[in-house]
């Protein structure tokens, strides 16, 4: 067996960026962060034993006790921020350039009066973020999802980590069911899930079994699973080394390691770890004259 590592893995920018600015925050009980900072447990939890108060992105209520409020890399809607700075809270904005970036195609497609359609995941927090700013709006995830509508003007966006391969497949479905329609097309997936992505097809090339390393609410990680599922190879998803099963491997395997844009760097190092003392085992097994 043979451990291999994706050449872009883990922590983008955007999501170091917000966790530089939390180690900065002095008072961390009396900061609220605005649904998760990070799409990971094991983060989330080190953020509470610090004393940040966390709200879940289903119910983000804030607690009357905090003075200060963290918006994650993920973004908000200019709707939310104007309610909590007229709550009276000073804002920590730790929106990533990138997801801004989607903001502002959302609102220039707007402008030109068209239909925004957002290709990305409902419910998704950076989806709500931008959708909450617009009045014409709809997000398809899939191309099954894609709907015919009245629209004759329509504008396209991605949500940020959304795999290029079913962006393009979705946008190609939005034109089939819309042969009339005037369609700008604004490409608004970052550069980290691209860099992420096409390191992904190069293990893929070699692997004969992935591991992805992720948080379970984590899109970006969750996109790295199906595509190698996709591809038709054994893959396996986890939070932390410990659920690493010998059974999964076998001596000739080449074992693909990649993880999400959340995933902290020592627990990419835990895993590698892991896996390379089972590659050790898995060949000493081969080894053995018995
Ligand atoms: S995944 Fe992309 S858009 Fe999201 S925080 Fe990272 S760099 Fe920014």
């Amino acid at each position: 067996m043979r451990v291999i590592r994706a050449r872009a893995m883990g922590f983008c920018f955007g999501v170091r960026d917000a966790l530089a600015a939390a180690e900065q925050v002095t008072h961390p009980p009396q900061t609220a962060i605005y649904g998760e900072l990070v799409h990971n447990e094991q983060v989330r939890d080190r953020l509470a034993n610090r004393g940040f108060i966390s709200s879940s992105e289903e119910n983000r209520s804030i607690p009357a006790t905090v003075t200060q409020v963290m918006v994650t890399a993920h973004g908000v809607s200019d709707r939310v921020r104007h309610q909590l700075v007229s709550s009276g809270l000073t804002i920590i904005d730790t929106t990533c350039p990138l997801v801004r970036r989607v903001h502002a195609a959302a609102q220039r497609l707007a402008a030109e009066d068209r239909h925004v359609i957002v290709i990305g995941q409902p419910g998704h927090v950076e989806v709500r973020g931008i959708i909450e700013d617009l009045s014409s709006w709809s997000v398809w995830a899939t191309v099954a999802d894609v709907e015919a509508t009245r629209f004759s003007h329509i504008g396209v966006i991605a949500q940020s980590t959304t795999r290029p391969d079913v962006a393009a497949e979705v946008l190609a479905q939005i034109h089939r069911l819309h042969p009339h329609a005037d369609i700008a097309w604004v490409d608004t997936i970052c550069q980290p899930t691209r860099d992420r992505q096409e390191a992904l097809e190069e293990l893929l090339a070699k692997a004969t079994v992935l591991v992805v390393v992720g948080g379970k609410r984590s899109n970006n990680s969750r996109s790295l699973l199906q595509r190698a599922l996709d591809r038709g190879k054994r893959a396996h998803f986890i939070q932390t080394a410990e659920e690493i099963d010998i059974g999964w491997f076998e001596s000739p395997d080449v074992v693909g390691l990649t993880a999400g844009t959340s995933t902290p760097d020592d627990i990419i190092e835990a895993v590698a770890a892991r896996l390379d003392a089972l590659a050790v085992l898995l060949s000493g097994d081969d080894a053995c004259p018995s």
